[in-house]
């Protein structure tokens, strides 16, 4: 697979409540996503996120901070 070099390297990853009906991207996960995953880089600027149900979340988050990202947990912020 052909990979852009530019790719912005993530840094932190924040976790919201996911605010609309959204299936978790987890592969072969059926269970609707209730959280975000948003990954930012060293600027703050958005790379990617992924919908997710609350137990893949919490396996995402145990990857991404054994691989030394930030963990910004904005669960328990009420959106709007
Ligand atoms: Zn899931």
């Amino acid at each position: 697979m052909l990979q852009p070099n530019f790719d912005p390297e993530p840094t932190e990853v924040r976790i919201y409540r996911c605010g609309y009906v959204s299936q978790c991207k987890a592969r072969g996960c059926q269970i609707r996503a209730a959280l975000i995953a948003e990954k930012v880089d060293t600027a703050g600027r958005h790379v990617r996120q992924i919908e997710l149900c609350p137990l893949h979340c919490e396996i995402v988050i145990e990857r991404e901070r054994a691989r030394g990202l930030e963990i910004c947990d904005r669960r328990e912020i009420r959106l709007r």
